[in-house]
């Protein structure tokens, strides 16, 4: 019972259950296995006791009967306690089912309401005395006991560990406070693509002039958001099951017109349509009926606990009611999924949406808008296109809520704006995030997963790896493959299935790689395999090169004290830490290509190692130990994501544990964020608050609390007046809550007293 509920409670429901129903299922086929094997005993209660071997109803056997019966009931309880009706229900149905089809089967061969000698008359056919049947029995047998241990013993041993963990928060890591500032970007801001009433943009690809997009004029804003909040008041009325059918219905519509979206996304974004059908498409479809299915149960309210004694006739409920008009400002790199994060479960919880998409992402915006025409009251979710200018004005006229994703410049201008008013925020800003790979990893998953995580969508990912420790061990092979991997990716532009990390999608973004790869070879990390010497060194890049590598370097400087460093075209520059650049070659054309970089080494200050760079570089940094590991990955002012590669999960988990991040993998990177039901958010400059998973409700809906008080007593424990009888019962209460029983008296004594001098009692129904 206890180990159930352990187990219900650390969130191992699921696999209490499946690990019930299989033991249940196990334990209904060895059952069948005694009725083939041992027909004899069914009739064990229909004649004298002597005439039967009483031995096969062994203890043994009647605790598993009960065992599995008291297990199954236990998970149903807590099922049923955690809101998983339809759980429980199937839980309960497969054990009597289990039971009813046992009967069913073995009903005409053995079972006779009958006498013995019927039985022995050959009413019931005989199972094969055949040697081949009885062997074969005796192995199904032997599997099913050894299927069945197992389950028993993995709840209880998952139930002693769900215990164990649920003792202690899983957080050992002492948290060192870092200043988020520092997060802050040296690059100047992007300039704007709004001008003139117009979102413009070029194709990624090609560098061909896209569509125009009107801006909503700033005039309309006011009126936009006051009518979606009128629509609001009405939606919010509608059940729950009807807004999810209004979800559900625009999720069919997204899968309909599947490629649409991914033709838009390519031209928009410059993104491999294979890519943005796994990173946007399909997560994007499973959000919608993710919300749809789930979203009536997580809405329920629910009971909260009240001590019946000190508090009679009270019933008490939390319930989530929408906030009224929430805002998502969005960026343009997941111009699809990010903002349906938002959208799709704010408007399941009675908002109204005012979606303000990216100005580089206007079309995917006015594209998902397009998927709620006419399922949707009118106004209930409005986009207004624009951009820095539009989404101020957005938060202006006033909102319940606000969900920012975006970059950290940014998202502090929103907090700002937020202050003033108050508007609860949700802040997805920026990462850096670090990959960990230790000495036992799978090279070939490692590599292929941490080449993934650096380079998907052109590393335009908040979660991307941008900073990679790998433990000396296993570094020069790692990096050695890292590098053939990053060779064989297919870059720039080519027909489908053919190209792998396609273009950035803004100038403005190549401008901030451009210039963090321009500081490292100014720093002496440059293209061309520098010469180790004791002097400065001039190195050039070779056409095409693949590797570049600048290592740690010593010389004289004009006044004869010796330093490390490079130096460039003549020019002296600071001291750098060595270093070693791998790089793809540029493709031709006049699209936004970078190539994929590989950067080993690199110093610690430079941009690309301590800013987010948004784009195809992954520095990689040979490390001695985990522990080393663990303070460099910490040493980020960001803290979305962390990943850690090895064949000891446990180790693994535990590492990862000691890093401050909002997300961490084991043998795998970020794609977490397309689970919706799963929490994304980061730590200290990646923001603050949750998108995705049932945690998100608590942003888009506030809990209330009701409390229908059914007593009838004319006065509270608590009312006045405060005389000799209230202190008595007063004291016994206390008294009894650090367990002494023997203050029952006092409490009893106490309320009578209480009773007589009210009236009527306080604690009367
Ligand atoms: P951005 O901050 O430039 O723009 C984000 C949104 O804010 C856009 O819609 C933009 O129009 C709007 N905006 C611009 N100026 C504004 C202002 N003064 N007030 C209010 N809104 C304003 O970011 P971006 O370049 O579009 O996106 C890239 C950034 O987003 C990266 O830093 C990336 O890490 C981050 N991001 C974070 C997550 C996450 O989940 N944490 C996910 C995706 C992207």
């Amino acid at each position: 019972m206890l180990l159930g509920t352990n187990l219900v409670r650390a969130g191992r429901g699921r696999a209490a259950f499946r690990a019930t129903a299989l033991f249940v299922v196990v334990f209904a086929l060895t059952v069948q296995y005694f009725l083939l094997r041992w027909p004899g005993w069914m009739y064990s209660y229909l004649i004298p006791e002597t005439d039967v071997r009483l031995g096969w109803l062994s203890p043994a056997f009647f605790a598993a009967v009960l065992g599995a019966g008291l297990a199954g009931a236990t998970v149903s309880l807590h099922l049923i306690r955690a809101g998983r009706m339809a759980l429980a229900a199937l839980n309960v149905l497969l054990g009597i089912g289990a039971w009813i089809a046992i009967w069913i089967v073995t009903w005409d061969r053995y079972f006779h309401l009958g006498d013995y000698a019927s039985y022995h008359a050959g009413l019931a056919i005989p199972v094969p005395e055949s040697a081949p049947f009885t062997r074969a029995l005796n192995v199904v047998g032997a599997i099913q006991g050894i299927v069945g241990l197992a389950c028993a013993v993995w709840i209880v041993f998952e139930g002693r560990r769900a215990r164990r963990s649920g003792a202690v928060q899983p957080d050992p890591a002492p948290i060192e406070w870092r200043d988020a500032g520092a997060a802050a970007p040296r690059t100047p801001p992007p300039p704007s693509v709004v001008e003139g009433g117009l979102i413009r943009g070029i194709r990624p690809i090609d560098g061909t002039p896209l569509e125009l997009v009107p801006v909503t004029p700033l005039s309309e804003i006011d009126g936009i958001v006051r009518r979606a909040r009128d629509a609001q008041r009405e939606w919010a009325l509608r059940p729950v099951s009807e807004r999810a059918d209004a979800i559900r219905a625009a999720g069919k519509r997204l899968l309909a017109r599947a490629e649409e979206a991914a033709a838009i996304l390519e031209e928009e974004n410059g993104r491999p349509r294979a890519e943005s059908y796994l990173s946007e498409i399909v997560p994007s479809a499973d959000l919608f009926s993710f919300w749809a299915r789930k979203g009536a149960l997580l809405l329920q309210g629910t009971d909260v606990p009240i001590d019946p004694l000190t508090f009679p006739g009270k019933r008490g409920v939390v319930e989530r009611v929408p906030r009224g008009v929430v805002g998502a400002i969005t960026p343009w790199n997941f111009p699809l999924m990010l903002p349906l994060r938002t959208v799709v479960p704010a408007l399941l919880a009675g908002n109204a949406v005012v979606l303000k998409p990216s100005e580089h992402g206007a079309r995917a915006g006015a594209f998902l808008g397009s998927l709620f025409d006419g399922l949707l009251p009118p106004h209930l979710l409005a986009v207004v296109q624009g951009g820095g200018e539009e989404a101020q004005a957005i938060l202006s006229v006033g909102l319940d809520a606000l969900v920012f994703i975006g970059s950290p410049r940014t998202g502090r201008a929103v907090a700002r704006a937020c202050a003033d008013t108050l508007t609860p925020l949700v802040l997805e800003l920026g990462g850096k995030d670090a990959a960990i790979v230790l000495e036992d990893a799978d090279l070939d998953r490692t590599v292929n997963g941490v080449v993934w995580g650096a380079f998907a969508n052109a590393g335009q990912n908040c979660a991307a790896i941008e900073r990679c420790y790998v433990l000396e061990g296993i570094a020069d092979a790692f990096i050695a493959r890292a590098h053939a991997r990053i060779a064989t990716l297919r870059t720039g532009w080519g027909g489908e299935g053919e190209v792998d990390v396609g273009p950035l999608t803004t100038p403005s973004q190549k401008a901030i790689v451009d210039a963090q790869l321009r500081e490292a070879a100014e720093r002496g990390v440059v293209r061309g395999r520098a010469e180790r010497g004791p002097r400065f060194v001039e190195v050039e890049a070779p056409e095409g090169s693949v590797v570049v590598r600048g290592t740690p370097v010593r010389g004289t400087d004009a006044s004869g004290v010796e330093v490390e460093g490079t130096k460039v075209g003549g020019t002296e520059v600071p001291p750098a830490g060595g270093g070693e650049v791998l790089a793809g070659a540029i493709p031709p054309g006049d699209g936004l290509q970078v190539a994929p970089h590989l950067v080993v080494d690199p110093p610690e200050d430079l941009a690309l190692v301590r800013e987010e760079t948004f784009g195809p570089i992954l520095p990689i940094f040979r490390v001695r130990d985990e522990e080393e590991a663990i303070r460099r990955a910490n040493s980020s002012p960001y803290g979305l994501t962390v990943s850690v590669w090895s064949r000891d999960l446990r180790r693994a988990e535990r590492i990862g544990r000691r890093i401050h991040a909002g997300v961490i993998t084991v043998n795998n990177h970020a794609f977490t964020g397309g689970l919706a039901q799963a929490p994304w958010g980061g730590v200290r400059g990646s923001g603050f608050g949750v998108t995705n998973s049932p945690q998100m409700l608590e942003e888009l809906t506030r809990p209330r609390f009701v409390l229908v008080d059914r007593s009838k007593a004319e006065a509270e424990l608590w009312w006045y007046p405060y005389d000799a009888g209230v202190l008595r019962l007063a004291r016994g209460l206390t008294r009894l809550r650090s367990g002494e029983f023997g203050a029952l008296g006092d409490v009893l004594g106490g309320f009578l007293a209480r009773r007589r001098a009210t009236g009527g009692g306080h604690a009367r129904r």
